[in-house]
């Protein structure tokens, strides 16, 4: 039978109660248990699908199609867990389940009511991750404890560690004790508070993470210890780690935290390999060259919306041993200030994924500037859909070609709507998502990249290449390098006559890993180092338009 974590927060929100379930993660992981890791969102969205990258940062897709919180990316980043659609619940999904059940008939007559059926429901979801052979599953509670909307997870987490038996069960707590500069001061109140709430829901936490700007002091711990019944080992304090987020496991370990857990779980955990993870962080924090890329999107100002992108280029990073610098450039810029004025000196471009029609002219013209002056491409998902027009546009000659999605009576619509998605109405999970095989072209980048014949990437997207413009596109130097299974979809495209210029209609960003970047990213970046180098002898650029 699994052991339970269960993870929440206090105080005040975004104190990286996802980094911290993923540390823990690793952790358990590096001791050879084997782990899984979901997350509950007490929000009423059924999933984060439809909400804005604004309003709720990245959408992070599951190999199972589901689109999910942006933590489970720091789920997959930092431990080997394949996460799915049960590893993200929102209050939406669990109300939206039991209310399908309601309809149905299946509760035979009886009232439903949030004790006893959200709750059941909640541990139903609980019991899904717990699947055999996982020796701990780590929920996190999203939100703070005190948040309406999240006491039915508490309730339900105190009946699941009721049921399954208290030695089976660990509560930790997310908590931040901020300091008073003005009274130079550590104030423990707020966590006595938060830990408070959680008694009067019948939860005594075992083990406190406490964020915290200074070092805490032996005081400021005993008086945590003492206020909360938890043990003075159980304090765990948590500095900044910014910038090296890699850094949290270490953190923890330092403190004893993995040691605690398979303690009060009573594990038998013998393993200890953090090497691997300890290698990386050296590499991360030692690189031998640097380097500037561009990214050309749409909600640049926002960390959060492009995380896994963001991550998978630190990743890149390190596989090349070199720091990576992103200038990150808004769209709607390079359309008003021009290309040069933009992205001058930058040894790469990146486009990433995203929806509606703001910003294109820009980020066609990002490409425009790559695919000319030879400088590595990468795009994803709507970044090939611009290199596709853009190429369309400058190299064929069709002056007018644009997806469908900007312009629906284009007469070049060089991408256009899935056939599958031509009936669809309904905006929520009905894109083309998850994992989808794709098979790769020999003697291409993208074949060399992967090294090998079939890879399978996670899609999120409506629009696709338009075949009927294929042949065109191959006459003027564009490779279809990747196609579907049945050769209908183009998944991968790049150009014949340049140095590293590569478009792909997945999120390959979803599968990079610190201690294993993604291979794209990784030759991405490759080619962003050595074209740096050919830049200081001044290489005149190539035009390829007819
Ligand atoms: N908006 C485009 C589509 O729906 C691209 C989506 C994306 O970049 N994820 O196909």
């Amino acid at each position: 039978m699994a052991k339970h974590i269960f993870v929440t927060g206090g105080v005040v929100s975004s104190l990286g109660k996802g980094l911290n379930c993923a540390s823990i993660g690793l952790l358990l992981e590096s001791r050879g248990l084997k782990i899984n890791l979901q997350k509950f969102d007490p929000y009423v969205n059924v999933d984060p699908g439809t909400m804005s990258p604004f309003e709720h940062g990245e959408v992070y897709v599951t190999e199972d199609g589901a689109e999910t919180d942006l933590d489970l990316g720091h789920y997959e980043r930092f431990t080997s867990a394949v996460t799915n659609r049960n590893c993200n619940l929102t209050t939406g999904s669990i109300y939206h389940s039991v209310i399908t059940k309601e309809r149905r008939g299946d509760y035979l007559g009886k009232t439903v009511q949030i004790v006893p059926h959200i709750t059941n429901e909640i541990k139903n979801g609980i019991r899904k991750v717990a699947t055999p052979g996982v020796d701990v599953v780590i929920s996190e509670i999203g939100g703070i404890v005190g948040d309406i909307e999240s006491q039915p997870f508490l309730e339900a987490i105190r009946q699941f560690g009721q049921e399954i038996g208290r030695e089976n069960v660990l509560f930790i707590h997310l908590t931040l004790i901020p300091y008073l500069r003005a009274a130079d001061e550590m104030k423990t109140k707020p966590t006595q508070h938060g830990v408070g709430i959680l008694r009067q829901a019948g939860i005594q936490p075992d083990i406190l993470i406490c964020r915290t700007e200074k070092p805490l002091t032996q005081d400021i711990r005993n008086k945590i210890a003492l206020f909360c019944s938890v043990e003075k080992e159980a304090v765990i304090e948590e500095t900044d780690v910014k910038p090296y987020l890699y850094d949290i496991p270490i953190l923890l370990k330092k403190q004893g935290l993995d040691e605690i857990i398979v303690r009060k779980l009573g594990l038998r955990a013998d393993g200890d390999n953090l090497q691997e993870w300890e290698r990386m962080l050296e590499t991360l924090k030692n690189p031998q060259s640097s380097t500037e890329i561009a990214m050309v999107g749409k909600y640049i100002t926002h960390q959060s919306a492009y995380e896994s992108i963001y991550e998978a280029l630190t990743h890149a990073g390190i596989a090349n041993n070199t720091k990576l610098n992103v200038r990150r450039i808004e769209a709607e810029n390079v359309e008003k200030e021009g290309p040069e004025k933009c992205l001058k000196g930058v040894s790469g471009i990146l486009v990433p994924g995203g929806f509606g029609e703001r910003g294109i002219g820009g980020k066609v013209s990002a490409v425009k500037y790559a695919r000319e002056k030879e400088i590595p491409y990468l795009g994803l998902c709507l970044g090939l859909h611009c290199a596709a027009i853009e190429f369309a546009r400058n190299v064929c000659g069709l002056r007018d070609a644009n997806s469908t999605e900007f312009d629906k009576s284009t007469q070049n619509p060089v991408i256009y709507l899935l056939e599958e998605q031509k009936k669809i109405e309904k905006l929520g999970g009905t894109m083309r998502l998850g994992a989808q095989p794709c098979i790769l072209k020999p003697g291409t980048k993208a074949h060399t990249a992967y090294g090998k014949d079939e890879v399978s990437e996670r899609h999120r997207h409506r629009y696709e290449f338009n075949n009927a413009y294929k042949e065109l596109f191959i006459s003027k130097g564009m490779i279809f390098s990747g196609l579907s299974r049945n050769e209908e979809l183009v998944e991968i495209m790049e150009l014949r006559d340049h140095p590293w210029f590569v478009s792909v209609q997945f999120h390959p960003e979803f599968k990079s890993k610190p201690i294993k970047a993604h291979p794209l990213f990784r030759d991405f970046i490759r080619a962003a180092l050595s074209g740096a180098e050919v830049k200081e002898a001044e290489k005149p650029s190539r035009q390829l338009a007819v």
